[in-house]
């Protein structure tokens, strides 16, 4: 199982990486920082998909499901980022969107904060909405390397959004609480943080393994 999500992050970052990256050196600032932008970027969808397709083969579904994108979405990432061999690669049906109204809610609060003009905004704000319904933290679930790979992506994609959390709060819970404060809700009991015996769970650390870690760590043992 594991070996599907490794396999599937190798298979659309590999060549496309390392011949990106060999351009890098030799171009100058502006196109390095571009092609830079355009490689996290890669990787960001390179392993929301792969912890997606490994989620949706544990749990017999399709990947749209498991990602939060339609068949025309993904097509159109891989097309962008990735080689079109890669759709071979997914190794589950593709299927559709999820359709669920928790979902749909923050989706469409994300989507609302994306930069402007930004397509990959639009694309991270579906598939964000979708993994934020697993259990771990955020960026785990969506297979990135730390919470400072997701503090990256949120300053730079939504960036009004990932600027207002400037106490640090969880990203759930600070998308969450925007949201209920959007729609005139007060869901917190303690008249302020400091005085809130839940102050842990809004306000903990988001440390922990990432999942393609993990994955890899597994195989190595497997094969050991
Ligand atoms: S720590 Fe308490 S008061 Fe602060 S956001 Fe969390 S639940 Fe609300």
């Amino acid at each position: 199982m594991g070996r599907h999500a490794d396999g599937l992050f190798s298979a659309l970052m590999g060549p496309r990486r390392r011949g990106a990256c060999a351009r890098t050196g030799k171009a100058g600032s502006d196109t390095a920082r571009r092609v830079e932008a355009h490689l996290f970027d890669a990787h960001v969808f390179a392993c929301a998909i792969a912890v997606s397709a490994e989620d949706a083969l544990h749990e017999n579904l399709a990947l749209g499901p498991c990602l939060g994108l339609d068949a025309e979405a993904l097509e159109t990432i891989i097309g962008r980022y990735f080689t079109p061999r890669a759709l071979a690669c997914l190794g589950v049906p593709v299927g559709h969107a999820p359709k669920d109204e928790e979902g749909a809610i923050l989706h469409d609060f994300l989507h609302a904060q994306a930069r402007p003009g930004d397509e990959a905004a639009r694309w991270l704000a579906a598939i964000i909405a979708c993994r934020a319904l697993r259990p771990n933290h955020l960026w785990q679930d969506l297979g990135l390397r730390d919470r400072g790979e997701l503090n990256r992506l949120l300053a730079t994609h939504f960036p009004a959004l990932a600027a207002g959390n400037t106490t640090n709060m969880k990203w759930k819970k600070y998308f969450y609480r925007r949201l209920c404060e959007q729609e005139g809700f007060v869901l917190c009991t303690a008249p302020s943080c400091a005085a809130c015996d839940d102050f842990d769970y809004c306000f903990g650390e988001e440390t922990g393994e990432s999942r393609l870690a993990r994955t890899r760590r597994s195989v190595a043992h497997a094969v050991a």
